[in-house]
């Protein structure tokens, strides 16, 4: 069985970014299962697994434009303090979901002083190339119910 649309694999990855660091692996953890040609992840990713079998190994490299996106100047922004009124404690590195017209995002602090707060709303991994390394661990049919869904269901997959 080879990957293919309607099929839900299960992969080992790292992931590490421009520089070589790690940002995220599934070692140590259940595989990450999803939905092939469901927009499941990234579509760079999606593409090079197209094709391959149980047992292959996959390792590229995905620009940010099919990844994470360029990082936009316009989403770093500067907040008057008070709008966090309430909040004790502020420091650069934190994050918080904010509601924005575009939905939900996480929203970055960048910078603190005594009367702005610098906002970065870029996804952290925004200008990113993603190094992946993945290997394929198993490659099913998916149900109708997961089709329908538009996801996997299952160990590593969504559960409800
Ligand atoms: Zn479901």
């Amino acid at each position: 069985m080879t990957i293919s649309d309607r099929k839900v694999v299960a992969i080992d990855y790292t992931l590490k970014n421009t520089a070589g660091d790690v940002v995220d692996t599934s070692k140590g953890r259940t595989p990450l299962s999803y939905l092939h040609g469901a927009n499941n992840i990234i579509p760079g990713l999606e593409q090079a697994l197209t094709g391959k079998s149980k047992g292959d190994t996959v390792q590229i490299s995905v620009p940010p434009e099919q990844g994470y996106g360029v990082r936009d100047e316009k989403l770093i922004a500067n907040v008057p303090r008070s709008s966090f009124a309430g909040v004790d404690k502020i420091e650069p590195g934190m994050t918080f979901r904010a509601d924005s017209n575009q939905g939900s995002r996480l929203v970055r602090i960048v910078k603190v002083d005594a009367t702005t707060i610098t906002i970065d709303a870029n996804h952290p991994l925004a200008g990113e190339t993603l190094n992946f390394d993945v290997e394929v661990m198993e490659i099913r049919d998916a149900t109708e119910e997961e089709v329908a869904h538009g996801h996997p269901h299952g160990p590593g997959g969504h559960q409800h």
